[in-house]
């Protein structure tokens, strides 16, 4: 069982191996691939860092991430696009909740002061997966 706060789970539809460091890499490559190939698997929802985080140099003493402020604010605006509680919940499940709410409008809301949004990449993959 993975932990993932709200708003990796659209991170991870979007990721192509990039990200803030070689250890931070791995371990999301390792998570994405798994997930991939078993969407059946259960994930535990939480409010703070995750199992993504776990090896990201954002990370400060594992409870909060560098840019605390921007990245609650986007969990709390995924938290209530799928209204999401603190719970378990199958990895399947919650990709159908985001392809029914996600939408174009929605991801500039919500994604739009993340650093990575100005690169296009999301908005592209979120195009070709049929999120947005
Ligand atoms: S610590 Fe911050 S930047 Fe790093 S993965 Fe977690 S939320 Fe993202």
């Amino acid at each position: 069982m993975f932990k993932i706060r709200p708003h990796h789970l659209m991170c991870m539809q979007a990721y192509i191996g990039k990200g803030y460091s070689k250890d931070f890499i791995e371990n999301m490559d390792f998570i994405v691939k798994s997930l991939k190939e078993n969407q059946n698997q259960i994930i535990q929802i939480v409010g703070l860092n995750d199992d993504i985080c776990t090896k990201c140099p954002n990370n400060i003493n594992g409870f909060k991430c560098s840019s605390n402020d921007k990245v609650l604010s986007i969990d709390g605006k995924i938290v209530k696009l799928l209204d999401l509680k603190m719970e378990e919940y199958n990895y399947k499940t919650l990709l159908e909740k985001l392809r029914e709410n996600f939408s174009e409008e929605r991801f500039k809301e919500i994604c739009g002061k993340c650093q990575w949004y100005k690169y296009g990449i999301c908005e592209k993959i979120f195009k070709e997966k049929g999120f947005i």
